[in-house]
Order: C-alpha cells, then sequence, then structure tokens
C-alpha cells in the first residue's frame, strides 16, 4: 500500500465538491481497496460516500423503481418490491460474489467495477485498460473467460457485474450529480464499449456522483429472471448469463426485455432476440428459433470460441424458464 489521504463527506454536496477537485468516491469499497492493495490503482485521495442519504428504494410511477446508489446488493435483492416487481434484479444479484460481499458493496459500485481481466491485476503485464498505450497481454495470452461482443484490438476484457446485465435489459436509468447539476444516462450509454480508449469505462464526468439508478416501469404483468453459467456454483464469475423480461398478454409475447453477460466488454443488449419474440406465442420452437441470433456479430478469441454456442444455449434456456412461468 502507499500513503493516500481519507476525508469524509458529510452531504451530497460537499461530496461532490471533493470529487471535483480529484477525490475518488469510495462507499463499500470491496473493489477499490483490492486495486489499492495491488496498486493498480492509486488515488491520493478517497472521499467517503457510505454515509450520505442515498439507500432507499422507491416505487415509481406505474411501477418503476429507483434504487438509491448506497443500497448494499444485499438490501436491494432482498427488498420487498424489487423481489416482487423485478425478480431479475434480486437474482443477479444473489448469484453476485459472495455473502459477505454482497453486505458491503453498493448498486452504485457495481456498476462502475472494474474488469477482473487477470493481466488488468497484474501491473507487471501490457494493458491498454490500466496504462494506456501499453498493448493488451489477453489478446495473445490466455483468454478463456473475455469477451467475444463490443471488443477492439485494444481491450478484450468482459464487464464482470451481474446485476448491470439485468438492469441493461430493463432499459435502466442511471442519475448523476456532478459541478453542473444533475443528469440523467440512458443505462446503454453508461457503460462504454473500449474502442481506442479502454481506460474510459463509464459516460462520466469528473466529480459526478451516482445518486441511483431507476428502471422504467413495464407493462404488467411482467415475468423476469436471470441466468448464470459459471466454472462453478457461487463466487464466480459468468461464462455467460442471461437476463430475460416477458410481458405475455392473451397467449402473445407483447413485450420481451433480454441481456446477456459474459461475453461483452459492456452487458450486451439483445434487440434481435427481443424482435424475434414480440407477438409471437410462446412455444419451444420460438425460444430456440430468437435465441440463434444471440451470439451475432461474435468474435471469438483463441481460447473462448465455446462462448458462441454456450451464449446460444444459456439465452434459449433462460427464455424457457421465464416464459414457461409467464
Ligand atoms: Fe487490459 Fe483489456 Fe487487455 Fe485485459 S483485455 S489486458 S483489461 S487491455
Amino acid at each position: 500500500m502507499y500513503p493516500f489521504s481519507l476525508t469524509t463527506a458529510p452531504t451530497t454536496r460537499a461530496a461532490v465538491d471533493a470529487g471535483r477537485r480529484g477525490g475518488r468516491y469510495i462507499a463499500g469499497g470491496t473493489t477499490l481497496v483490492d486495486l489499492m492493495c495491488e496498486t493498480v490503482e492509486r488515488p491520493d485521495t478517497l472521499v467517503d460516500i457510505s454515509r450520505l442519504p442515498l439507500r432507499e428504494v422507491t416505487v415509481t410511477g406505474g411501477g418503476g423503481l429507483r434504487i438509491g446508489a448506497l443500497v448494499t446488493m444485499t438490501e436491494a435483492a432482498a427488498h420487498r418490491k424489487v423481489r416482487t416487481l423485478y425478480p431479475v434484479v434480486s437474482q443477479a444479484l444473489e448469484l453476485s460474489a459472495s455473502a459477505q460481499l454482497r453486505n458491503m458493496a453498493t448498486i452504485g459500485g457495481n456498476i462502475m467495477q472494474r474488469t477482473r481481466c487477470a493481466y488488468f491485476r497484474d501491473v507487471s503485464a501490457a494493458c491498454n485498460k490500466r496504462q494506456p498505450g501499453s498493448g493488451c497481454a489477453a489478446r495473445e495470452g490466455y483468454n478463456r473467460t473475455h469477451a467475444i461482443l463490443g471488443t477492439s484490438e485494444n481491450c478484450v476484457a468482459t464487464h464482470p457485474s451481474d446485476v448491470s446485465v439485468a438492469l441493461a435489459a430493463l432499459e435502466a436509468r442511471v442519475h448523476l450529480l456532478g459541478p453542473d447539476g444533475q443528469r440523467t444516462v440512458p443505462f446503454a450509454d453508461f457503460l462504454l464499449q473500449p474502442g481506442r480508449t479502454p481506460d474510459r469505462e463509464q459516460a462520466i464526468h469528473p466529480g459526478e456522483l451516482i445518486t441511483a439508478v431507476e428502471i422504467p416501469a413495464h407493462p404488467r404483468p411482467l415475468k423476469s429472471g436471470y441466468l448464470k453459467v459459471r466454472d462453478r456454483e457461487s463466487y464466480e464469475f459468468a461464462l455467460t448469463s442471461a437476463a430475460v423480461a416477458l410481458h405475455i398478454h392473451g397467449g402473445v409475447i407483447r413485450e420481451a426485455k433480454v441481456a446477456a453477460g459474459g461475453v461483452g466488454t459492456v452487458p450486451w443488449k439483445l434487440p434481435t432476440v427481443e424482435q424475434a419474440l414480440v407477438g409471437k406465442r410462446p412455444s419451444d420452437r420460438l425460444w430456440a428459433w430468437a435465441a440463434e441470433s444471440a451470439a451475432d456479430g461474435a468474435r471469438p478469441l483463441t481460447h473462448n470460441r465455446f462462448k458462441a454456442e454456450l451464449l446460444k444455449r444459456t439465452v434459449e434456456r433462460q427464455l424457457r424458464i421465464v416464459g414457461e412461468t409467464a
């Protein structure tokens, strides 16, 4: 470890002022402290935001949900309204990390978490995300867990968050407060694909603080769920995952929201799968046919060619699971 200063923000405005001066926000610390110990991150000043009043889950008009940025993963997963209105969110949270980590980690921190690419965390390896222009050790290295969608020559790392996949499927919005005031960013625009600047991961301005994540109202009844495929049953990141929400009325799928995890540099929305489902009657043939396009555009690497087929099967299976209960 190395020297750094720590201040506690008594108010949201004080936090933003400290952030504007270059302070790094810290709440649960479950990612940032690890990265500081490994000297991957070396902030001079940490701003403790854990006492700010951003801990509420509220129901918005029509059955949407607003989840405060400092609600812990455990609290969000267990919240009665989250469980009943959007089980896909509860399930994604409960399949993440460990109970101890979920007790500390917050929703805001979860969507800001950085990749688990081993080369990113090894300061002796070339990594454009950690050190722009240094190269990407993963492209020629061991890349079994890396991305097949949204990659660039500069970075092929996956985004590790499960709940972000559910939020992407549900077309959530991120509420931000910064030196220039409040703004809201669609989740689809918040997390950035690597392109030429893999070190830039979120559409967030200097000093901006996430205050909440909002899930818009969706037509009811809405059935939803999250499926995570991984090498072991707990405390492991996704090889593939699927977040699915279906509104079925009169025996016809009226709305379908689908996204995949473990395969993209960001949570990967699947509009072609969604479009294939809307207006159709649920059936096993439909699930299989719709899932066929899930890996369109995939660019597998040496060790992760299996992911394209696994992704299709994951999506098909989760469509069937949710569709049969709808
Ligand atoms: Fe770094 Fe991205 Fe390459 Fe991993 S995949 S080594 S994070 S540039």
